[in-house]
């Protein structure tokens, strides 16, 4: 097998051998794949074995694998540069494409990850109010910026403590981390520190604790209490923007935040990260403003390049109703295939993400999640895995769809899981 020996060879020099931690299949066991080449659903690994693909490079690939119109665009831009470090017209039309298609986007400022979209959110957030404080969400993911990489502490609000070694505590100290759609726990909140709290950060629709959805109210609360305390408050669509809906989550719900932060999709498979929002706001920006952010690489033309051809493909209409139909067709075939094979389990979409779970229900709180059975998914990740459908390898990643995928691919998937499920019974 050529992933294993790459994977040896990969350990020597790269720790773990992997560049993301989640790519080293700890969570499921064994060796991790490595992939050679990708077209529409399908992946090929390194040992030329084909898999239909629901990870969509965390998202990114919407438009599926190597879509001629993106490849196009990436090769035609990498002819004229590479990069310029000064501004083009590129940039300029996927910022105006960005404040066209979400909702509450005055303005915009192009960074090349989420986790740098964030950071400066966050930054941002602290320099337009003058406060420090910042609430997340348990089980919510915004990337790997120090000031984010933080866990409840011993009680109910209290400030938290770092979830990976090397986060200063005093760091951690300005964070507050409340239950996902705990609305009481909120408003509890909101009555002690109003006046101290920055920003509140949320993913509208939480999709890296497996997927979890928002209840009735929550971001409506969340709206309400921000509006009244003068905190910022942004939804992460890093993951959500154009996979919810168009224009993300708050157009799906229609809640306008202060700030967004987008990735993923706007690269469309290269890097690019965004974070756009008020106008008075992003006023507070360098230049313009005290609060400092700047990228040598932003803007980067072929990144660029490659985004504004996949929102061109993903603002088409009828695009989101037919990936989104898609993704229906999977989950419900799956629930079907499960029930039949008795075997305890859930699923749920929105847009073209979707969770799966081994649970009697979708989960409605990271406690919940917790629930699953961990240990009977491995095994279905496994045994979908050699029949040629390739899962996020861990129970707490949402799935996703790409306009690639079609009735072909999800009947196939859906005979491989039948056969998955009776053998889990
Ligand atoms: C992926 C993700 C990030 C981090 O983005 P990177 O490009 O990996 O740095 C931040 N927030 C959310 C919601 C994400 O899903």
């Amino acid at each position: 097998m050529k992933s294993e020996s790459l994977f040896e060879r990969a350990q020597r020099v790269i720790p773990a051998g992997v560049n993301s931690p989640v790519r080293a299949f700890r969570a499921v066991g064994g060796v991790p794949l490595f992939f050679e080449r990708a077209s529409g659903a399908y992946l090929w690994d390194a040992d030329r074995r084909r898999y239909i693909d629901y990870v969509g490079s965390w998202g990114p690939m919407v438009a599926g694998h190597s879509h001629p119109a993106v490849v196009e665009a990436v090769q035609e831009a990498a002819s004229r540069a590479l990069s310029f470090g000064a501004p083009t017209e590129a940039e300029v039309e996927l910022a105006e494409m960005l404040c066209r298609l979400v909702p509450s986007l005055d303005q915009v400022r192009l960074v090349s990850s989420g986790t740098e979209a964030t950071m400066t959110a966050i930054r941002l957030a602290r320099g337009f109010t003058g406060r420090s404080v910042i609430v997340k969400f348990e089980g919510c993911y915004h990337g790997h910026a120090d000031a984010l990489l933080v866990k409840a502490g011993s009680g109910a609000l209290t400030y938290g403590h770092p979830s990976s070694a090397g986060v200063p505590a005093e760091t951690a100290a300005h964070t507050m981390v409340m239950d996902y759609n705990d609305s009481s726990g909120l408003k509890a909140l909101f009555q002690e520190k109003a006046g101290q709290i920055a920003a509140v950060i949320v993913e509208p629709v939480a999709g890296n604790m497996n997927l979890v959805l928002p209840a009735p109210g929550f971001l409506e609360g969340l709206r309400e209490q921000c509006t009244r305390s003068g905190a910022v408050l942004i939804f992460d669509e890093v993951m959500t923007g154009f996979r919810v809906a168009l224009g993300g989550a708050q157009a799906r719900y229609g809640i306008r935040p202060d700030l967004t932060t987008l990735g993923k999709v706007i690269g469309g498979g290269l890097p690019v990260g965004a974070v756009g929002g008020r106008r008075d706001i992003m006023q507070k920006i360098a230049p313009l403003g005290p609060v400092y952010q700047a990228g040598t690489l932003s803007g980067n033309p072929v990144a660029v390049a490659a985004g504004l051809a996949t929102l061109k493909l993903v603002s088409q209409p009828g695009f989101q109703h037919r990936i989104e139909s898609i993704t229906q067709q999977l989950v419900t075939g799956l629930a079907a295939e499960a029930r039949k094979a008795g075997v305890i389990f859930s699923a749920q979409s929105i847009g073209s993400m979707f969770g799966i779970y081994f649970r009697d229900a979708p989960p409605r709180s990271f406690a919940e999640v917790m629930q699953c059975d961990r240990e009977r998914f491995n095994r279905f990740f496994h045994a979908m895995l050699d029949h040629g459908v390739y899962f996020a390898p861990s129970a707490y990643e949402t799935g996703f769809v790409s306009a690639a995928h079609d009735r072909p691919e999800i009947e196939t998937t859906l005979v491989a899981a039948r056969d998955c499920f009776e053998r889990l019974s």
